[in-house]
Order: C-alpha cells, then sequence, then structure tokens
C-alpha cells in the first residue's frame, strides 16, 4: 500500500495587498472540500506581533476567535465561513511566534551553540508549523502566505516555501498566485506587466507559480491571457481570471469554480476527487441577488469607517438576512457621533440597532445614548459584548436609577460598578492571550427569547473579555425588569440579558458572530433580523395608514 500522503497548496499575493488572498484561498478550500476532499486552512502572517490579539482594529481589522481561544487573523473567519475545516492554534502563526520559538529553543541550548540563522533555523521552523496541518486523515493543506511578494518580511516565508517541495516532493506542491490585472482608462487596456514583475519576483526567490489567478475589473481576453502565460511561464490553462463582483464575495467560489480552477488543481496534484456539489450555494447566490424585503440596521461602534473591524458581524448580519429574504442595508455609525448628534437624528427609522464589542472609553456615551433610544421607542437591539456592558450601564443609570453607574474599564471610581474585572483577571497585566477566551458553555433561560432563537437551552459560544457584570446588581436589575437569560453552567457568570417587556432586546457578553455561516446563520442573528423584519413590516403598515385620507 502506499503511504497516504498530503498535497499542499502556497497562495501568495502579489502587486499590491487587499487583493483578497484570504478569500481566495477559502474559496479554494470550498470548491476542494465540496470535491470530497479533506482540507486544512493556514495563514502565516509576516508581521513581527506574536499575535494578532493585540493590534488595532484600526491598521488591522477584527481579531478573529477560534473555540480553542487562539486570537487570530480576521482570514480565518473568511475560512471558516467558506469550509468546515477545523481550525485552532496552529491555523495561524506569525512572524514573531516563529522567531520566538526559534529564540526559545536557542535559550534552552537545542542549537548547541551553533550560529542560529534565516536559513536554516527560521525556515525549518516554518516548514515545522506546516507540516503540522498535515497528516493521515488530510488530503490538502492550503498554506495562505500574508503581505504581498517582494516585502521583507515575507521572505523568510517564501523561502520556506521554495525549500517545502524539495523535501515532500514537487508533485505534491503547488503554488497559487494572485496577482492584480489592472485597467487602465488612459490606454483603454488591460495590463499585464505588474503581473509580470511580481511573477518575476517570486521567480527570483526560487518559486515558480504553477497557476496564477488574476483579480481584474474586466474580462482578459485570449491575448491577455497568452502574454500572461507566456512572461510568467504557466500554461494558458493556468491564467484564472478572477473578476471583481460588484455583488458579493459569495459569487468568488462559483466564478473559480466557472473558470475551472478546481479541474486544474485536481488534475495537476493528482488528487482522488469526486464532483463538485454546488448546488445550495448557487441557491444562496440567486437568494441573495432576489431579496423579498430590504432593512436598515444601524451599527453603532468605535470604528464606523472601518469596515474590517467589525467583518464577522456584518457577515453575520448578512447570513441572517439572506435567511429571511431580506437585504439588509448596514449603516456604521461613528459612536461618537451619537454623542455630538444625539441618537434622534441619527438613529431614527432603523429596523434594529447593533452595539458591537469593543475596548477603549472613546465613544461609549454614544453606545450607551443610541442603547436608550433603542429600548424607549421599541428597536430590536442586539448588544455584543462591550454592546451588553453598554446596555447594563444604560439600564443601571436610566431604570434602576443608579446616577453614575459604570464599567470599572472606564471608570474606577464610579459609585455604581455594574460591570466589573473577572476575578481570574485581577492579577493579570501581560496583554497578549489573556482574556476569557474562547469557547464556554451557557445555560439559557427556557422561556427567553434566546432559548427560542436556539432552540434549546445549553449554547458554547466564543469569548473575548476581560469584564463582566457585576452580580451584586442582579436583584436591583431583575426587580426592575431585566432578565438574566443567559449565564455560565454554574450561575456566576452572567452571559445574556434580555428585557421580556421589550420586542426583542438581547445582549450577550459572548461573540456569536464567529460561529455564523452564510449557508447556516447564527440563531441570534437570525432571530434579531427576524424582529427588525417585523418591526418594518408594522411601521410599513402605520405609515400606509397614516398616508391614507
Ligand atoms: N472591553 C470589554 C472587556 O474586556 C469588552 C470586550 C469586547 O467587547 N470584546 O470585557
Amino acid at each position: 500500500m502506499v503511504d497516504h500522503m498530503t498535497k499542499h497548496i502556497f497562495v501568495t499575493g502579489g502587486v499590491v495587498s487587499s487583493l483578497g488572498k484570504g478569500l481566495t484561498s477559502a474559496s479554494i478550500g470550498m470548491l476542494l472540500e465540496r470535491r470530497g476532499l479533506r482540507v486544512r486552512m493556514q495563514k502565516l502572517d509576516p508581521y513581527i506581533n506574536v499575535d494578532p490579539g493585540t493590534m488595532s482594529p484600526y491598521q488591522h481589522g477584527e481579531v478573529y476567535v477560534l473555540d480553542d481561544g487562539s486570537e487570530t487573523d480576521l482570514d480565518l473567519g473568511h475560512y471558516e465561513r467558506f469550509t468546515n475545516s477545523p481550525l485552532a492554534r496552529d491555523s495561524n502563526y506569525t512572524t514573531g511566534q516563529i522567531y520566538l520559538s526559534v529564540i526559545n529553543k536557542e535559550r534552552q541550548g537545542e542549537f548547541l551553540g551553533k550560529t542560529v540563522q534565516v536559513v536554516p533555523h527560521v525556515t525549518d521552523e516554518i516548514k515545522g508549523v506546516i507540516k503540522k496541518l498535515a497528516g493521515d486523515d488530510v488530503d490538502v493543506v492550503i498554506t495562505e502566505i500574508g503581505g504581498t511578494v517582494g516585502d521583507i518580511e515575507s521572505q523568510p516565508f517564501l523561502e520556506a516555501i521554495r525549500q517545502f517541495s524539495l523535501d515532500v516532493g514537487k508533485e505534491n506542491c503547488l503554488y497559487i498566485h494572485l496577482t492584480l490585472v489592472p485597467y487602465l482608462k488612459a490606454a483603454g487596456e488591460l495590463k499585464t506587466k505588474p503581473t509580470q514583475h511580481s511573477v518575476g519576483q517570486l521567480r527570483q526567490i526560487g518559486v515558480q507559480p504553477d497557476i496564477l489567478i488574476c483579480r481584474t475589473e474586466r474580462s482578459l481576453s485570449r491575448e491577455d491571457r497568452e502574454k500572461i502565460a507566456l512572461f510568467c511561464n504557466v500554461p494558458k490553462d493556468a491564467v484564472i481570471e478572477e473578476k471583481d463582483k460588484d455583488f458579493s464575495i459569495y459569487e468568488v467560489p462559483l466564478s473559480l469554480m466557472d473558470n475551472h480552477l478546481d479541474e486544474l488543481i485536481v488534475r495537476r496534484l493528482a488528487l482522488a476527487a469526486g464532483p463538485l456539489h454546488m448546488d445550495d450555494w448557487r441557491d444562496l447566490v440567486h437568494r441573495l441577488r432576489n431579496p423579498q424585503h430590504e432593512l436598515g440596521i444601524a451599527v453603532v461602534g468605535k470604528y464606523a469607517e472601518h469596515r474590517d473591524a467589525y467583518k464577522s458581524i456584518y457577515e453575520a448580519i448578512d447570513h441572517a438576512g439572506v435567511a429571511h429574504g431580506a437585504q439588509i442595508r448596514i449603516q456604521r455609525i461613528q459612536s461618537e457621533e451619537v454623542e455630538r448628534e444625539g441618537p434622534e437624528c441619527l438613529l431614527a427609522g432603523y429596523d434594529g440597532l447593533l452595539v458591537p464589542g469593543g475596548f477603549g472609553e472613546r465613544g461609549i456615551e454614544g453606545k450607551v445614548e443610541a442603547i436608550r433610544f433603542a429600548r424607549e421607542r421599541d428597536v430590536p437591539f442586539f448588544g455584543i459584548c462591550l454592546g451588553m456592558q453598554c446596555a447594563a450601564i444604560e439600564f443601571a443609570r436610566n431604570v434602576v436609577g443608579l446616577a453614575g453607574a459604570h464599567s470599572t474599564e472606564f471608570n474606577k471610581d464610579t459609585p455604581h460598578p455594574v460591570i466589573c474585572l473577572l476575578d481570574e483577571q485581577k492579577s493579570i497585566t501581560d496583554k497578549g492571550g489573556t482574556m476569557r477566551l474562547g469557547a464556554q458553555a451557557a445555560r439559557l433561560d427556557p422561556d427567553s427569547a434566546a432559548a427560542a432563537a436556539y432552540g434549546k437551552t445549553t449554547i458554547w459560544e466564543r469569548h473575548r473579555h476581560r469584564y463582566e457584570f457585576n452580580n451584586i446588581y442582579r436583584q436591583q436589575f431583575e426587580a426592575h425588569g431585566m432578565s438574566f437569560a443567559g449565564t455560565s453552567p454554574d450561575g456566576s457568570l452572567v452571559e445574556l440579558i434580555e428585557l421580556p417587556s421589550h420586542p426583542w432586546f438581547v445582549a450577550v457578553q459572548f461573540h456569536p458572530e464567529f460561529k455564523s455561516k452564510p449557508t447556516a446563520p447564527q440563531p441570534l442573528f437570525a432571530a434579531f433580523i427576524g424582529a427588525a423584519l417585523a418591526r418594518h413590516a408594522q411601521r410599513g403598515e402605520r405609515y400606509r395608514e397614516v398616508e391614507l385620507p
């Protein structure tokens, strides 16, 4: 019997950043998985931070949290939404982690006094983390290299993936390069030169791409393809077009399939694959394109102008929208703006309000005011993590009558610390990976809106927080109508609060957005959008009544 050999696909990017390498890698994973192959996904990030957990969402987008509590790059969100590849700590490495490990080994004397160098020590470490994902139960490992070819930081990674095919055999590796073929208006044509240069840079390192995926605004002509193939030294059928999707990212896998990318990969790696099943995905895109309703949802957060800062939240809202046949117009509102302009002028007219998670004091009062507006005006409200904490602060101040109530994260001397530090957090001073992280169980009150949404009373959701609801205020809150509908199994931590007197007011300490999939929306998001839809329909009727003579 021949030993099982895991095959490796490496995805690199060239010309410019933000080409959608994560999405393309996730789409490749999806196509292969839907041909019956067992896929593992991995991202190697060239920056020196030891993990993405301490990086600003301004610069780097959201921190994506896995079940095992790893804080990872947001591209892993694409992987989880598009594939069933199990992701864990080994699915994301940064240069910082690689070096930290090499330096620790050196400190422990593992290199026996030898000179420790980028080649071979750092490159060996990189190859080691790639090999970790291979195994008898894995057909293909897809490793995405972050950054752009030509960046100084990427060099050790590119060198490592070059060596990799020497170690495991050329026939077991496939190099896919994602590149940009820009359209130049003045010349009225697509330009292939940047792609030639970028492939040239890869070849200098010794990596000859097998497949080029060309991001482009316009379709590649036969001549464009021939030129790219000739100058980049790839066969014509390995020049794959990935045209910009003005409509939805969910079209990317379909377009790669139409360009026969899966067939090409299966052939090149001699994979024993079955036929491709994409009917449910086609159906999803069809439903996205043909909505029955249109809803407006306001998301009031600290980083309104940065789409990537709440990436998974927006995705989860979209998934819930598709499930209800609704197209969602998401209005991103900066909470500081609510402080300046007042909630009435900014929030009237939306069918639902969502306040996402976050850190830092800036814009907190705006969130609190927005939540008050939603509570008093019966607007469906969904609070997530910091959003739940702000809902508790709002309720304490405006309903329970606890003037000056706050979280000790923002005011250490508040007379009413309704949100305070988790006990286990009090002695921690390190910043990286030290929060309450990852999947934890919670128990729901069977009569709650949340239990109705989930259809069960024990749930597992991912967490990322240091502060929690202060239990000494529970009774006072309950006396004023707040329901603590979800807690940790031992009852000690508040996980979910609800206002039964409100049409839909649910706030959670966890991050449900990380477990939503396009074809399987997260239950609370689905229920929130359902409530928004009900309000929309009701308002429509009311408006019509008013319009009638
Ligand atoms: N800053 C809050 C805490 O640490 C909320 C965190 C979050 O929203 N992810 O508890």
